[in-house]
Order: C-alpha cells, then sequence, then structure tokens
C-alpha cells in the first residue's frame, strides 16, 4: 500500500465518496475515526480543498472571513489520514454492477462502498439574456469572489429570487454601498418555506435596511446594451436599471450520473432510513439525497448545512455495516443584517393550521411555531439563543400543546 494515499494495488476494497464538498469530507473523517482503515478515495469536480458554502453569502462575501475559514480540514488532514482526494475530477460514470466509477480523464477507480455526495446546482433561468457576462449565481467559492470583486465596482444590482441565497447577498449588499432591487414572482420571500406570517418578516427587514423589494413580478429578459447587463425586463415592460444581476432561483440536486447508472431518482437520489440508494452498495448524503425519514413517513431532500453535516456521517457508519437510521429534525439557520435565525422542523407549504408567536414580531427577537392539530410542526428563533433543544424535543414529541402556553414568555418551553 502507498502510506501517503492508502492506494493499494488492488483497489476493489475501497470506498469511494464522490463529491468533494462539506458532506463528502465529513463522510471520509467518519470513516477513519470509525475504525476504517482500508483505502478512500474522495473525488470533487472542483479544484479546491473541500470547503463549506454558508459563509459565501454572508462572512466570507462581506469580506469578514478569510478564505482558510471556509475548509473543512486544512490540506494536510487528508494526507495525515490517507485519503486519496483528487480534486478538479468530475465522475463521469457509474456502473453499479461492476462497482466501478470512471473519471473524466478516462480512468477507471474500483469500489466496495460507494457515496454519492454530488450536492446540488443554482438552477437557471430560460429568459434572453441570461447568459450575459454580468449574470451571477453564488454556490461556489469563485462566484462568491466575482460578487465581491463586483461590490467594489456596482452602485446597483438586481437579485432576481427572494429565497435565502437572493436574500443573504442583498443583505451583505449595503455594507459594500450596493443599491438592490429584488424581483420575486411570489407575493413574498421565502412564502413556501415560512408561510405568510412569518415570511412578512422578512419583507419588512429588508424594506427597514432600504432595499426596494418588487413581488408579483414575471422576468422577461435581461437587458443587454454594448455587451454589458443594462437591466432587467419584466412582463409589464417595465424595466428595472441593474449593473448586474444574481440569479437566486433555487438549486436541483446533482443527479445526472445516479440517474445514467439507472439508480431510483426522484427530485433526488431516493434512499431508505439508512441512506442506502436502490443499490445495496451506493449510499447518498447530502443535498444530493432524497432520504426516508421514519418520523416524518416521507422522503425529504432538504438542503441544509446541518443535514450535510450530520447525514454524511450516518451514511459513513452505513457504509461500514453499522445499523443506522436517520431520523434528525432538519434544522437550518440564516444571518441578514442584524437577524440571526434557527429553524427547527419540516412545515410542508400550507401544511399548517395555525402560526404561534412569543414575543412580537416586529421587535425581530422572537419565536415562532407552525402548527398543526395543536401539534407544533416547527419553530423558529428570531435573535433568541439556546433554545434549538426545547423546540427540536417539542416538535419531536409530537404532543399537544396549549398555544396560549407556546405564546407566553413566563412559561419554559421544557415544560409545554
Ligand atoms: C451560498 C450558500 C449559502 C448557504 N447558507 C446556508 C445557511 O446559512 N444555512 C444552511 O443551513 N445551509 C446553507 N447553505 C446550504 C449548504 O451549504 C448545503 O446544504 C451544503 O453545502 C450541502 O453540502 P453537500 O456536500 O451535500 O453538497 P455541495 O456542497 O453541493 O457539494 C457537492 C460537491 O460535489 C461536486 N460534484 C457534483 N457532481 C460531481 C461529480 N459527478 N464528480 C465529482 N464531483 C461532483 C460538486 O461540484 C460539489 O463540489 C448554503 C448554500 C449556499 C450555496
Amino acid at each position: 500500500m502507498d502510506a501517503s494515499t492508502g492506494r493499494t494495488a488492488d483497489d476493489s476494497a475501497a470506498h469511494v465518496i464522490v463529491g468533494a464538498s462539506l458532506a463528502g469530507a465529513r463522510a471520509a473523517r467518519t470513516l477513519r475515526e470509525e475504525g476504517y482503515q482500508g483505502p478512500l478515495v474522495l473525488i470533487g469536480d472542483e479544484s479546491e480543498l473541500p470547503y463549506e458554502r454558508p459563509p459565501l453569502s454572508k462572512g466570507y462575501l462581506q469580506g469578514k472571513d478569510p478564505r482558510e475559514k471556509i475548509y473543512v480540514n486544512p490540506a494536510a488532514w487528508y494526507q495525515e489520514q490517507r485519503i486519496d482526494l483528487r480534486l478538479g475530477t468530475a465522475v463521469t460514470a457509474l456502473d453499479p454492477a461492476a462497482h466501478l466509477v470512471t473519471l473524466a480523464d478516462g480512468s477507471t477507480q474500483r469500489y466496495a462502498k460507494l457515496l454519492l455526495t454530488c450536492g446540488a446546482s443554482p438552477r437557471r433561468l430560460p429568459v434572453p439574456g441570461a447568459d450575459l457576462p454580468g449574470v451571477h449565481y453564488l454556490r461556489r467559492v469563485e462566484d462568491a469572489d466575482r460578487l465581491r470583486e463586483l461590490f467594489t465596482t456596482a452602485r446597483r444590482i438586481v437579485v432576481i429570487g427572494a429565497g435565502w441565497i437572493g436574500l443573504e447577498t442583498t443583505a451583505a449588499a449595503p455594507a459594500a454601498g450596493v443599491e438592490v432591487t429584488v424581483l420575486e414572482a411570489a407575493e413574498l420571500p421565502l412564502l413556501r418555506v415560512l408561510g405568510r406570517e412569518v415570511a412578512e418578516v422578512f419583507a419588512d427587514l429588508h424594506r427597514a435596511n432600504g432595499v426596494d423589494l418588487r413581488f408579483g413580478v414575471q422576468v422577461e429578459s435581461i437587458v443587454e446594451r454594448g455587451g454589458a447587463v443594462a437591466g432587467v425586463r419584466l412582463a409589464d415592460r417595465t424595466e428595472v436599471p441593474a449593473e448586474a444581476v444574481l440569479l437566486g432561483i433555487g438549486a436541483a440536486p446533482n443527479t445526472a450520473l445516479a440517474e445514467a447508472a439507472g439508480l431510483t431518482v426522484a427530485d433526488g437520489v431516493v434512499t431508505d432510513q439508512a441512506l442506502r440508494t436502490s443499490d445495496p452498495d451506493v449510499f447518498a448524503a447530502g443535498d444530493v439525497a432524497s432520504a426516508f425519514h421514519p418520523l416524518l413517513r416521507r422522503h425529504l431532500r432538504v438542503e441544509h448545512w446541518a443535514n450535510a453535516l450530520n447525514q454524511s456521517q450516518s451514511a459513513a457508519l452505513a457504509m461500514l455495516g453499522r445499523e443506522v437510521s436517520y431520523d434528525r429534525t432538519p434544522y437550518f439557520y440564516t444571518d441578514q443584517y442584524d437577524l440571526g435565525m434557527e429553524y427547527t422542523g419540516y412545515v410542508e407549504p400550507d401544511g399548517y393550521d395555525r402560526v404561534v408567536f412569543r414575543g412580537d414580531p416586529a421587535t425581530r427577537e422572537f419565536l415562532a411555531f407552525w402548527l398543526a392539530d395543536g401539534r407544533v410542526l416547527a419553530g423558529m428563533n428570531v435573535n433568541i439563543w439556546d433554545v434549538t433543544d426545547a423546540i427540536r424535543e417539542l416538535v419531536r414529541s409530537g404532543r399537544q400543546v396549549d398555544p396560549a402556553a407556546l405564546a407566553d414568555p413566563a412559561r419554559p418551553l421544557t415544560e409545554l
């Protein structure tokens, strides 16, 4: 065996991970921590060391977090752990019957167990002008670098899509002196995720910070003058001037490899609760996986940092033959201006019948709970900390709670 890479002459016993980002790197760490000493190959098509994406729309975009802070592990760690890290290398084909992946350079790699952590890619907008050089996306560190550069020169940009990434980027812009207009097809930001009651809080937040928010609008084209972005034309024929455009209209899971290999795919690579795909030796985790959630009793694909971090560890254990049932309660967070928020639970769009606030949302220091039949499906803490454990317990218990007690700050959440 080559001591630095763990590569052996017969590498059929290798565990291989496709996708070298948070989920892939975390799974590799777990495999080693759990005693797997065999060959371990981590393949990613980005040339950067595995890194975390949340800072790209927050501290890193604003120039507050240095680049070193985004990496999941330092470069030396992969060597120390004898992880054969192959960066800048796409996996182009998967043959589950032969236990073989093919790389872009034509080489092949055999595997004993394979983990797919291929993540997701930004959705494109099929309108004229969407390919202009001044149209940006935000997924990769080089996208964030381009936006940082843009923030030093542009005075006016348009953000299309009032989702998390669009809103976080919008929140980062004023500090750089850039004016933002947000264009959103729905009536409110984040409407499908949060529902009307809490979506209003985010609309108010951005308005209070001087953002021009336009809801219920349809983008017809991105206008070009002299080869550069000049604005965005709406279906009502009005034009919003802009020197650049950020498209934040969601992401789609990178399922092409799995689909071509004949694995079951349905808005993500479908897995059971042990993160095993339709092939017994292939697993999936993170943004790409649509995993059966035993408590929610449905398949769920989420694009959350915590899911990539935790689900990948469970997938690694499953690769080692351990009993795994991944049933973590979904959790995500955002930071925009002076608002920090954590959300714990899961609610289908329109899947709740009542929202209960504890505290006044106008003060931006409150809790919100989404209920159905008196049971808490999800809870959000805004600028209030150290309550997620209690919220998670309420969600997981499935017990009915008194809405008046839920709204009363004097009643500890742990006693409801
Ligand atoms: C700008 C931004 C801000 C975010 N902020 C938050 C936040 O505040 N809170 C939160 O909860 N979540 C946030 N997220 C979401 C979070 O970052 C993702 O859930 C997480 O990155 C998912 O990790 P992953 O490893 O599953 O997938 P990814 O991070 O998408 O990584 C997948 C990797 O696999 C590579 N790959 C794909 N196909 C192949 C192939 N065939 N061969 C080789 N490599 C391949 C991809 O290029 C990529 O490098 C944010 C995401 C972005 C983009």
